[in-house]
């Protein structure tokens, strides 16, 4: 009892410690991810931040510098003039792309309202916009030269105007000139920023990393992306970062989002970005939970057995007293002569007879139980008729009926010849008999019989007991298996009676089972493989 809940304890305690390890493991994985995808951020943060920088170097040096340089030159040339053409802007040779940046020059006078504009054909909502947002700037413009952007919502669209002092020296200053940008052609100047190199530092990267491995979007409103190259990718280690106030705050309204492709991570963290071993560890835990509690369920069947087995052996002794006390009381009347008539004797001499019969039927059963055990039962199969076998076998059982008034009839339909071995055979219709009688009532007549079904003989015997329930009928071949319907009943028995019939049965190629008797008792049939043709009806 105590071993047995010591060792659902440690199993148990087992099953805790694996529990507990494959918990540190996920724990494990989980920091390790975690640290992975921190790097993953960090890495986009480093690479968006040399992202921004390079577009502002790109469109400030390259294109709104140059531009409202050369607007601010050819004004100081030309105070009074329209500009005929973009092409009168003097820009130096290298940088006549900036012109495509251009969507129209402007020019603002605050001291008598006048806004002109050449180029592309301005709305007069811009136009009115954009003359108060000039008068309101006037006063605070940069006079050394430098320029400022302001962006601005007109209608459903983001503006941007870029703007210098036209006469810095002027006081108090009057005039404005600028343009504005077109930002729509902006994703070609994003696209030859990124193209100047790797976003991220090559010593920080493996071999074999490029821009490709990195999504980048560009927005100046979440319905106006200016540039988009790549997937987002899922999962999402990325960040937006705002082009903010630098560069006299050029591209202040944009957006930068940027993410590292999850697949290079092997590139960028030692070990990558490992996966969640959750549903593998939990699958494991689950598997040991399993195996625990089957091992658990085989010790309580095992504990149980333990206590059959013990039921077991008082129950076999008391077999053996009530015979062996009748024996011993018999014989012992016989010799002190304390008999009366010579009928007593003859009596007395039967029920030693009798009981040492049921001694040796006892201990024959126990035995064959003890072999069944150990599988070393040794059979010796020879082909015979059934009847003279069986009415022997009656013969035999009839001293074993006195006392209870009970008698045999047989019903033999058929006698085919079957192979078995006759002491098997005799052990299981004498233990199916002695069932018979020992469950039936008193001067109950039981039938012996034997029938023939498709090439299988049948032996049966049928009682006017109490038969056996449907629930009962698997269980009661099974070893110390009993069906006590009245804890107080006087009828004992070992349990193994049946066992040892199915164990003999089963040897000889066949089957037995219990089922309903045709007068209200028990049938118990034993089926065999017929070794001959039919045999003749008795
Ligand atoms: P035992 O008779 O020693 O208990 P068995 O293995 O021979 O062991 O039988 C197992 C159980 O099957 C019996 O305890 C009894 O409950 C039931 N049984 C066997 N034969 C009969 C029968 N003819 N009628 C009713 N019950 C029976």
């Amino acid at each position: 009892m105590r071993r047995f809940y010591l060792i659902a304890l440690l199993l148990i305690g087992s099953l805790i410690l694996v529990g507990f390890l494959a918990w540190q493991a996920h724990l494990a994985v989980s920091s390790h991810r975690e640290t992975a995808e921190s790097v993953l951020r960090d890495y986009a943060n480093l690479a968006s931040g040399e992202f921004v920088r390079r577009t502002l170097v790109e469109v400030g040096y390259y294109g709104y510098y140059p531009l409202i340089s050369a607007i601010a030159a050819w004004h100081s040339d030309h105070p009074q003039d329209a500009l005929t053409s973009l092409e009168d802007l003097p820009l130096p040779e290298d940088r006549a792309q900036a012109r495509e940046l251009v969507r129209y020059v402007f020019r603002f006078n605050a001291g008598d309202g006048v806004l002109e504009t050449w180029g592309s054909d301005v709305t007069p909502d811009v136009t009115g916009a954009l003359r108060t947002l000039l008068t309101s700037a006037v006063a605070d413009a940069p006079t050394d030269g430098s320029y400022v952007t302001l962006f601005e919502r007109i209608g459903d669209k983001t503006h941007s105007f870029v703007f210098t002092l036209a006469d810095p020296g002027a006081d108090p200053p009057r005039r404005l000139v600028g343009f504005e940008p077109e930002l729509g052609v902006l994703g070609g100047w994003i696209e030859r920023a990124v193209a100047r190199g790797p976003l991220l530092p090559p010593s920080l990267t493996q071999e074999g990393f490029s821009n490709e491995s990195i999504f980048l979007e560009v927005v100046l409103a979440p319905d106006d992306v200016l540039y988009v190259a790549g997937e987002p990718y899922e999962p999402w280690f990325g960040v937006e970062q705002p082009f903010g106030e630098e560069y006299r705050g050029m591209l202040a309204e944009v957006t930068a989002r940027l993410a590292i492709d999850p697949e290079v991570a092997p590139q960028l963290v030692i070990g990558g970005l490992p996966r969640s071993r959750l549903p593998l560890l939990l699958g494991v835990l689950g598997v040991v939970a399993g195996l625990v509690a089957i091992a658990i369920l085989q010790l309580g069947r095992e504990r149980a057995l333990i206590k059959l087995r013990s039921d077991f052996v008082s129950r076999v002794s008391h077999e053996l007293r009530t015979p062996l006390t009748q024996i011993r009381m018999f014989a012992e009347t016989l010799l002190l002569k304390r008999v009366r008539s010579p009928e007593e004797s003859e009596r007395a001499l039967e029920i030693i007879d009798r009981e040492s019969r049921r001694l040796s039927h006892l201990v024959e059963n126990v035995l064959q139980f003890s072999r069944c055990e150990h599988d070393s039962i040794r059979l010796a199969p020879v082909p015979r008729r059934l009847r003279p076998l069986l009415t022997e076998l009656v013969e035999e059982f009839k001293p074993l009926l006195d006392g209870s008034g009970a008698s045999i009839a047989t019903r033999f339909e058929d006698d085919s010849e079957v192979t078995v071995d006759g002491d098997a055979m005799r052990q299981i219709v004498l233990n199916l008999l002695e069932n018979a009688v020992k469950y039936g009532p008193d001067r109950q007549e039981v039938w012996l019989g034997t029938s023939r079904r498709n090439g299988r003989v049948r032996v049966w015997v049928d009682d006017q007991g109490p038969g056996i329930r449907v629930a009962d009928r698997e269980r009661i071949w099974e070893p110390f298996q009993r069906v006590e319907r009245d804890p107080a009943s006087a009828l004992t028995g070992t349990g193994i009676g049946l066992s040892v019939v199915r164990d003999l049965v089963s040897k000889h190629g066949g089957s037995a089972w219990a089922e309903d008797g045709e007068r209200g008792g028990a049938r118990f049939v034993v089926e065999l493989p017929a070794t001959d043709s039919p045999g003749g009806a008795a």
